[in-house]
């Protein structure tokens, strides 16, 4: 009986017109798809991505070396090394993170006591050799830097849900 049933659906070519009506009432609906990388859908100004280190408005950068997300840091990807200046502040030597170890959790920038290391929204970034996953002081310096506006606003736009 299945035979013959299916053998009828063929002759009438009863899917053909059934993929056929979806094809068309789709055709018409709203687009859910867009054109990356040319197109990007909105992000959270929360979103947790690329980290960077930022500086306060007269250069001097923020991390004060307490190493609070070193030790709140549940993959281990942080390594900082740290020394006192001769004003007595103390700053980082070294501060490292391992992408390839971190899970993108931000434990680290909920536990800085003076906001200097954040989780961008930025989401783009490759590496092409062995070691470029290592964030060095200097690299998320300088992404700080570069981003220093979008940062600032992404965490104002966050701040009255805090
Ligand atoms: S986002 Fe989480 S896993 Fe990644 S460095 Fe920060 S605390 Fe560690
Ligand atoms: S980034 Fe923040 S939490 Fe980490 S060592 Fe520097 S000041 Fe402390």
């Amino acid at each position: 009986m299945n035979a013959v049933r299916s053998w009828i659906k063929s002759l009438l070519l009863v899917e053909l017109f059934q993929g056929l009506a979806l094809t068309g009432k789709l055709f018409f609906a709203r687009k859910v798809t867009i054109r990356y990388p040319e197109e990007h859908t909105p992000k959270s100004p929360r979103y947790r991505g690329l980290h960077a280190q930022r500086r306060y408005a007269n250069g001097e950068e923020r991390c004060i070396a307490c190493k609070l997300c070193e030790a709140v840091c549940p993959a281990l990807a942080i390594t900082i090394d740290s020394e006192q200046r001769e004003d007595g502040t103390r700053r980082t030597t070294r501060y490292d993170i391992d992408l390839f170890k971190c899970i993108y959790c931000g434990f680290c920038e909920e536990a800085c006591p003076v906001d200097a290391i954040v989780e961008t929204s930025i989401t783009e970034f490759h590496f092409e050799k062995r070691g470029e996953q290592i964030m060095t002081k200097e690299k998320l310096l300088s992404i700080g830097d570069k981003y220093e506006a979008q940062i600032a606003a992404e965490r104002a736009a966050d701040a009255p849900y805090r």
